[in-house]
């Protein structure tokens, strides 16, 4: 069962502090940091970017209620990495050199950042 130690590598590319981009649902196009990566549940919850409105109760006189916004989580298949160098929307590989494995560029081969 656990031979294929590599796989919790790949499955989750996206981190803490990658800029991506939403290429699925309402906010298709947009560019956003990562704020925080969830694990488990495959998602990540990005900077400014698929905003709820929340309706809440005013409960006291710390929280007044009213509209509070807040980001939602998006499942990390509807966003893509963005390359700094590509200026685009990339796919990522994993590439292992030395026992350390760096997340690169699946267009033009570089290095991510944030590592
Ligand atoms: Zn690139």
């Amino acid at each position: 069962m656990a031979a294929g130690t590599g796989n919790a590598i790949a499955r989750c590319r996206i981190r803490k502090n990658d800029t991506v981009m939403v290429i699925k649902g309402r906010d298709r196009g947009k560019t956003g940091k990562v704020l925080r990566v969830l694990p488990g549940t495959g998602r990540v919850v990005i900077e400014r970017l698929n905003i709820v409105k929340r309706h809440s109760k005013p409960r006291g006189t710390a929280s007044p209620g009213g509209i509070v916004e807040k980001e939602a989580p998006l499942a990390v298949s509807n966003v893509m990495v963005m390359c700094d160098r590509c200026n685009a929307p990339v796919r990522i590989a994993i590439k292992v050199a030395a026992g350390t494995a760096t997340r690169v560029c699946r267009r033009c081969a570089e290095p991510l950042g944030n590592e």
